[in-house]
């Protein structure tokens, strides 16, 4: 059988999803059995782009010069994959949208005059088709080792559409809402980390963002409302949401 070439490619990001397929792939080594990287900077130092069966790509968009190298990716590419909550929803980065990018570089950098980058954070799929979006922050590499597989094997993966509360319920994790008054978004953000946080007795914060399908835009400020009775703040509420699912928020204004 052909090895699928794959690549790899960040934007802006802390690395951590790319952490996270590295760990995957150690763990899973029948998977380079399968694949051919042409592309991943932080695994090798011989690197080509060139045509590809898989590109994964960490981050958002920053910048004119990423918008350009994305929608070359998506032009050499057959299926393309957002990995992690910065690249499907913005991420972190997010929590500056609204404030004078220049301002913000002041406060950050010695030399903001080298720092390229516009007052806005765009996700992937704001920019190019995505075929297959990974959420989490970090996205749990088991599950992307697992997608790639059977991608390349010439399989598509079965997207279960749940929130986190669901995931929860299944894993018999007490409810730190009900048994311990501790904020929690659990019921209106995207399932898929196991309910890590919970399972642990803290609240849920959405590192995988806000359930998109059919959003009730009424339904997640009623959340906001409910959490704040439990001590979450206002600004605190909205903060997570523009550092978690940035994309979202901007559709919801639309
Ligand atoms: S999603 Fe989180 S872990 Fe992944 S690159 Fe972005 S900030 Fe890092
Ligand atoms: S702990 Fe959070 S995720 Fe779990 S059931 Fe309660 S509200 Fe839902
Ligand atoms: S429980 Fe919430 S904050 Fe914690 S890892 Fe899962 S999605 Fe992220």
């Amino acid at each position: 059988m052909r090895k699928a070439s794959v690549g790899v490619f960040k934007l802006t990001s802390c690395s951590g999803c790319i952490n996270e397929l590295i760990y995957a792939l150690v763990k899973h080594p029948e998977l380079l059995k399968l694949i051919e990287v042409k592309y991943f900077t932080e695994l090798q130092d011989v690197n080509e782009l060139t045509e590809l069966d898989v590109a994964v790509i960490e981050g958002s968009s920053i910048r004119g010069e990423h918008e350009e190298v994305l929608k070359k990716i998506r032009g050499l590419s057959k299926v393309l994959i957002s990995m992690g909550t910065c690249a499907t929803l913005g991420g972190v980065q997010s929590l500056r949208v609204g404030v004078d990018v220049n301002e913000v570089k002041k406060y950050v950098y010695p030399s903001p005059e080298y720092v390229d980058a516009y007052s806005d954070v765009k996700a992937v799929s704001e920019l190019v088709q995505v075929d297959l979006s990974l959420r989490g922050c970090p996205v749990n590499g088991d599950a992307l080792a697992s997608i790639i597989k059977k991608i390349v094997v010439g399989g598509w993966p079965v997207e279960v559409y749940e929130s986190l509360c669901a995931e929860c319920k299944r894993a018999g994790i007490e409810c730190v809402v009900v048994t311990k008054g501790i904020p929690c978004l659990g019921p209106i953000v995207s399932a898929g980390c196991g309910a890590l946080c919970p399972s642990f007795g803290r609240g849920c914060y959405g590192c995988y963002g806000i359930k998109d399908k059919d959003i009730d835009v009424g339904k997640v400020f009623e959340m906001g409302e409910a959490l704040e009775k439990l001590g979450l703040s206002k600004e605190d509420f909205h903060s997570l949401l523009k550092g978690y699912s940035m994309s979202l928020v901007k559709s919801l204004k639309t």
